[in-house]
């Protein structure tokens, strides 16, 4: 049986291992696409074009806001931020997975959008979306000052804004509490492999 395009949605307060576990699953699944954004911030020192972001003019995101181009998008910080529609129709028309990595906001932007469509939408027939969750706030916050790179009000500002974000866990169809790195890895796995009917 050919398994089943799946368009995943994944978001986690920072310190909670997100981007770690993302890279574990794209190594192991090079079906499963990333899912680049759009902004039109400048990039950082080490950052390219089409791999973190799609770096556009303010110009061109309005254009492309203009012709509904976005399944979802936000202002930050003077900036704007977008998740592009047709890269990922593109890639589950093609029978291949997607993986987009956003925050509480965004996930719930896209979560209505996915309601919105007529049953049968390959948007809508692969959707799932999982939030990761810290062990507990104190191991959150041990995380976070191990890294060695946020000062402490950063940090006071990561923490408070990741109870807010665990506070809509309950919105997610799943979640997976990363205590021990494998043993979430699996669970991410087993979840994705279920959905995709491999399992
Ligand atoms: P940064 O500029 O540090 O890369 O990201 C700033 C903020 O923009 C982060 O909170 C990040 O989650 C958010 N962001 C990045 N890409 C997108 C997107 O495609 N859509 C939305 N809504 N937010 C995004």
């Amino acid at each position: 049986m050919k398994s089943k395009s799946l368009f995943i949605v994944i978001s986690a307060p920072s310190g909670c291992g997100k981007t770690t576990l993302v890279d574990m699953l794209l190594q192991e699944y090079p079906e499963i696409g990333y899912s680049v954004s759009c902004t039109t911030r400048a990039p950082r020192k080490g950052e390219e074009d089409g791999i973190d972001y799609h770096f556009l003019s303010e110009k061109r995101f309005k254009e492309l806001l203009a012709q509904s181009a976005f399944l979802e998008w936000a202002e930050v910080h003077g900036n704007y931020y977008g998740t592009l529609l047709a890269p990922i129709e593109d890639m589950l028309n093609e029978g291949s997975s997607v993986l987009l990595d956003i925050d509480v906001a965004g996930a719930a932007k896209i979560r209505e959008y996915i309601h919105s469509l007529l049953k049968g939408d390959p948007l809508r027939e692969g959707f799932m979306d999982v939030f990761i969750l810290p062990p507990d706030m104190e191991e959150l916050r041990r995380r976070l000052e191990g890294r060695g790179t946020d000062s402490p009000e950063t940090i006071e500002k990561r923490l408070a804004n990741a109870e807010k974000e665990i506070a809509r866990a309950g919105e997610y169809l799943y979640r997976v509490t990363n205590d021990d790195l494998g043993i979430a890895y699996r669970r991410l796995v087993d979840l994705i492999e279920v959905a995709a009917g491999r399992q």
